[in-house]
């Protein structure tokens, strides 16, 4: 099986769903079947998120090591250096490479429980994602993926300095990046032709966030520092949640997807929240669409996704 870089290289676009591990058995139970559901789609990866501690971060390496296993899918394990020594990290990664996980998106993280406090360094760890990156890379042969940020990075100062971070992340090792969520595709589009200005050609994955329910997605972008629309929360309000809020947001992301691989984005990032629906939703008519028929094949899909 080609690597990612081979795959984005090749001019292959990439579609991907990302899942966060379960805290409960019945969760979890719940989890793997919307798991099962998206195989049917034959996506480019699925990645699975990295908790702030402890058992969360066993969960993640779990159920990523248990997708390699028993599905055919490519998973793609999130590792930040979050409260780990490089020794802690280490181990990470090879418990990883000993489960056959061969691409890990390499991230810096955030303070556990108040994202915007000081960062603090683990004594024996790492201050900045692009270490991380290095160290994936010289730990065996791995695809590595790293976040971008389509509205700059809420702890850079300003965009050149965001930018430059950026991209010497990048040559660091990184084969592709994914971005955080955002809502307004020109946000995206400007940072694309900044990091290609610097003259850094790294691919950079679009996520698309379904916003169906308001007062959910205005609670996320709050975390991310992502903008949202006025106008989109004003018609998800009037909506009142229910179906007319489900298919104002689907409405609005597959408008979104649309525009920017017309644009020429490498691929989507679908952040499913652990539900196949709306993402998949969203999946099946971009599938639909002249678009993106030629470089997508509709699996056969189960009547649940
Ligand atoms: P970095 O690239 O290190 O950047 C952090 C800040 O430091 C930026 O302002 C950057 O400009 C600056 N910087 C970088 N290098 C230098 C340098 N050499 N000198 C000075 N400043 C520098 N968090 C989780 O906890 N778990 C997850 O699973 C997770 N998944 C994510 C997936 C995606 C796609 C994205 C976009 C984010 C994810 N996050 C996750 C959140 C992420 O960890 C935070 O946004 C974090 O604040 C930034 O991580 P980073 O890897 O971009 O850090």
């Amino acid at each position: 099986m080609s690597g990612l870089r081979e795959l984005l290289a090749a001019g292959t676009r990439s579609f991907s769903f990302e899942f966060f591990p379960a805290r409960t058995e019945a969760g979890a139970a719940g989890l793997w079947e919307v798991v099962r559901r998206i195989e049917a789609f034959a996506p480019s990866f699925v990645s699975v998120t990295y908790g702030a501690g402890g058992s969360s971060r066993d969960r993640t390496v779990e159920l990523t090591n248990r997708i390699a296993a028993e599905t055919t899918l490519r998973p793609v394990a999130h590792l930040t250096a979050v409260a780990h020594s490089v020794a802690e990290l280490r181990h990470v990664i090879g418990q990883y490479a000993d489960a056959g996980v061969r691409d890990v998106l390499a991230l810096r993280g955030d303070p556990p429980g108040d994202p915007n406090a000081p960062w603090i360094p683990h004594p024996d760890g790492f201050s900045h994602a692009w270490e991380l990156v290095k160290l994936v890379r010289e730990s065996g042969a791995f695809s590595v993926g790293v976040a971008a940020f389509p509205e700059r990075h809420p702890r850079s100062a300003d965009w050149e300095s965001d930018v430059r971070h950026f991209v010497a992340k990048c040559r660091a090792g990184a084969d592709y990046a994914v971005t955080q969520m955002f809502f307004r595709a020109e946000d995206y589009l400007r940072l694309r032709d900044r990091v290609v200005a610097a003259g850094c050609d790294t691919p950079v994955i679009p996520a698309i966030m379904p916003a169906t329910d308001p007062r959910q997605i205005a609670r996320f972008a709050e975390l991310s520092g992502a903008t949202f629309p006025d106008d989109l929360a004003r018609r998800l309000h009037a909506a009142g949640g229910g179906e007319e809020g489900r298919r104002i947001g689907i409405d609005f992301a597959v408008s979104m997807a649309e525009k920017l691989l017309a644009e020429g984005a490498p691929g989507l990032h679908y952040i499913t929240l652990n539900r196949s629906s709306p993402t998949s939703e969203i999946h099946r008519e971009l599938l639909g669409s002249a678009l993106t028929a030629p470089a997508l094949t509709a699996p056969a899909l189960t009547a649940h996704v």
